[in-house]
């Protein structure tokens, strides 16, 4: 295995701290060789064992497996939903639930291979941007390895739960008056200053690897197949590319056959990949200010868009934008149809589906996967300002 830069094919060993190409600033990505997974898989172990991110360790980049930091993750419910697929029109619809990780979000995947990597790489102390999900991940993995953690937030944007998570946990945690992107850019200079810390921002390609097994569980869960579509809400953009990914490689072993057709979502208010891919445009144009009530997925200039942009072309899907309104709405129905609480920016992509449908760009009788990625209680505000509020009645019988 080594890394590779997406842009201009340069390799590099995999123990080096590169967050981007040094040669072109492209991003990087950890390749395989396909005969060296093949020769180290035991086929037999992975049709017996429980799914769970450590149990694809062969496909991870880890060198010194004694240093895993781990609480648990992966191994999430694909619940099938068949009220849902009704009202949105597939035959077969099933939701990936994320927010069973340890700390209600798929950002643990990621994190639990980062800090494993920034401990073989003899970081003292890791460091993130957040809208929430990725510093209450980190926090909580750094402080299971006994590492500093410093996150940069967007002042008075990260919802209640994200944040109540990020300061239990004990990150020295800084609130930027700024967006979400200027906190990113702001992390990047102190990372690329201080050699000390460690950034474990999605432009990290260790994390990305631990995000494939989203790919990786959703065919083992499926019985070693592969759907016909998988729907992702795209903030940041690097989960699409990395569940993409997972598919890819479990292709390329015989493990499983094809790709499923990836299909990215986005908010109205923050959809410059999905301009780019229905503008036929390789390149992204960001968004100045980005809106909307998925504060997940709030983001203008997403650092992973080239990534995304490739995931999608290269498996034949398209991307769509939703509405605020849309995307309570298919928050309610996942709740109230199939007993599933996610946050905002999950509930984009059943949105996402069903206008997708509508507009005939996914058959009947397919079979999709939407990826739910946070759990409701991230964001309890928002539930509760969404819904009917209790009726209130004296305390007594009659
Ligand atoms: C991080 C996150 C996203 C966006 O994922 P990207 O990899 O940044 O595209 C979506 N939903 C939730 C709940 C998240 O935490
Ligand atoms: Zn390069």
């Amino acid at each position: 295995m080594q890394l590779e830069c997406i842009e201009c094919g340069s390799k590099f060993k995999i123990n080096e701290r590169f967050y981007t190409c040094p040669k072109c600033g492209g991003l990087l990505e950890v390749e395989f060789e396909p005969s060296e997974l093949k020769r180290k898989l035991n086929r037999k172990r992975l049709r017996a064992e429980p799914p769970s991110v450590w149990k694809y360790h062969t496909f991870m980049p880890i060198l010194d497996e004694s240093k895993i930091v781990s609480l648990g993750e992966g191994g999430t419910p694909l619940y099938r939903c068949d009220r849902l697929a009704r009202e949105v029109g597939v035959q077969e619809l099933y939701v990936k639930f994320e927010g069973g990780n340890p700390t209600g979000s798929f950002k643990d995947r990621g994190m639990t291979v980062g800090v494993t990597k920034a401990l073989e790489l003899g970081a003292r102390t890791v460091a993130c941007a957040s809208t929430g999900n990725t510093s209450a991940s980190l926090a909580a993995y750094a402080a299971k390895a006994g590492l500093g953690c410093v996150v940069l937030l967007p002042r008075g944007k990260v919802a209640l739960g994200k944040l109540a998570q990020t300061l239990v946990y004990g990150a020295r945690t800084i609130a930027i008056k700024g967006n979400f992107d200027q906190a990113l850019a702001l992390v990047r200079k102190i990372c690329e200053e201080r050699k000390d810390i460690y950034l474990l921002n999605s432009l990290n390609p260790f994390r990305l690897q631990g995000q494939k097994s989203i790919g990786f569980e959703i065919a083992d869960q499926l019985g070693w197949k592969v759907p016909d579509r998988v729907v992702v809400p795209m903030g940041n953009c690097a989960n699409i590319w990395a569940i993409y990914k997972g598919f890819i490689e479990f292709d390329a072993v015989g493990l499983t056959r094809g790709i499923p057709v990836m299909m990215g979502i986005q908010a109205e208010g923050a959809k410059p990949i999905v301009d780019a891919i229905k503008g036929g445009l390789d390149k992204f144009k960001p968004v100045k200010k980005p809106e909307t009530i998925a504060t997940a997925i709030r983001i203008g200039n997403p650092v992973n868009g080239p990534k995304a942009i490739r995931a999608i072309r290269r498996s034949k899907g398209t991307a769509e934008a939703v509405s605020d309104k849309e995307i309570i709405k298919a928050q309610k129905l996942m709740a109230r149809l199939e007993g599933i609480g996610v946050e905002p920016a999950s509930a984009s992509t059943i949105a996402g589906l069903k206008k997708l449908v509508r507009g005939g760009a996914i058959k009947r009788d397919e079979c999709v996967v939407c990826v739910a990625t946070g759990h409701i209680l991230k964001d309890p505000e928002e539930a509760i300002r969404v819904s009917e509020h209790p009726r209130e009645v004296p305390a007594k019988y009659r």
